[in-house]
């Protein structure tokens, strides 16, 4: 059994990455086992920049949305020599295990230094795009998807009330998740995404067509992976009388409270990433899957792409 381990949170944020944090200090404490945290990720560990939490330390973070231990993208971490110095660190203080809360490049960070030095490592997918390979479910996921939900809901208004083409340009740079799912539950017209090819000629022939049929309005839900939303919109205004208008969501969608699932499911996640490292696991990811928590070997989750659940893609043709 593990004596004391490390947590931190990598890359982009999540709303319920703190929950998660929380559920893996708290459930090592409860466990008599010490807990660091580090600061701003692998950037933190290569500063030295981390403390031994208490319990009192992760209290009233679970409904905020951000990380109380910060994050960074650190580029010495994808060397050789930055993951040498990153493991001494861990080492010298005694740290014996390494949970990463981060997406999939953390993920693949701390599958290096597992594979490289044998380190304990357990991961938790950590990232809105809900992208990690054998899960269905990433913290963060659900209130992401939550606050476009929103956006559109109030963007239908103005559409309606002047006949507009709205775009909406949503995160995701590789993944179309969550525009295919904010798509679908906002009952866009058109959803775009990484995954399939699109023609936009076709589009706009189509929504030309819907309007002359007495089509109020339409939206459109593109994932900036896809294709640039302002692209979109100056395509269709450019060969058609429609008004177009573009909205770019940006950073909302990674802030806010988390949504009761996404404290849920990373308080959980937390427990079992916490209660699995210390008791000697490692080069696992825990996430959820057809509702059930499952654990993922952390090679194949950060080696392998994960795909766009086909029914969601039909469905969102089907409804269109
Ligand atoms: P996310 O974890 O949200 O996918 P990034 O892809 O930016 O975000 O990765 C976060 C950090 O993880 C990077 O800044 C880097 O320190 C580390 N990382 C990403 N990819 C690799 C890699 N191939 N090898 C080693 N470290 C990596």
């Amino acid at each position: 059994m593990l004596k004391s381990i490390a947590i931190m949170t990598s890359g982009g944020d999540s709303p319920g990455m703190n929950a998660a944090a929380r559920a893996v200090a708290r459930t090592a404490l409860y466990e008599g086992v010490k807990v660091w945290g580090i600061n701003d990720g692998y950037h933190g560990l290569l500063e030295e920049d981390m403390r031994e939490l208490e319990s009192k330390d992760v209290g009233d973070i679970i409904q905020r949305g951000g990380t109380f231990l910060g994050t960074a993208r650190c580029k010495r971490w994808q060397t050789p020599e930055g993951r040498r110095q990153g493991h001494e660190n861990l080492i010298k203080r005694g740290i014996e295990g390494l949970c990463v809360i981060g997406g999939d490049g953390s993920l693949r960070g701390a599958q290096l230094l597992s594979e490289e030095y044998g380190f304990p490592i357990v991961g938790l997918p950590g990232t809105i795009d809900n992208d990690v390979w054998g899960m269905d479910y990433t913290i963060g996921c659900d209130t992401a998807a939550n606050t476009i939900i929103d956006a559109i809901n109030k963007l239908r208004d103005t559409a309606s009330a002047h006949r507009r083409v709205i775009v909406l340009e949503v995160m995701g740079r590789g993944s179309g998740w969550l525009a295919l799912v904010s798509g679908i539950s906002g009952g866009a017209e058109y959803i775009i995404v990484p995954e399939e090819e699109f023609n936009i000629e076709e589009i706009t022939k189509d929504l030309s067509r819907a309007y002359e049929h007495g089509k109020r309005y339409i939206l459109i839900v593109v994932a900036e992976g896809a294709a640039s939303g302002q692209e979109i919109c100056d395509y269709i205004a450019k060969h058609t009388d429609i008004e177009t208008r573009v909205s770019v969501l940006g950073h909302i969608q990674r802030g806010g409270s988390p949504t009761v699932i996404d404290r849920v499911r990373a308080s959980q996640l937390g427990e079992q990433a916490a209660l699995a490292l210390i008791s000697g696991l490692s080069g696992v990811v825990f996430g959820y899957s057809k509702g059930h928590v499952v654990s993922v070997n952390l090679y194949d989750a950060v080696n392998n792409k994960k795909k766009l659940d086909p029914d969601y893609l039909h469905l969102a043709k089907v409804l269109f």
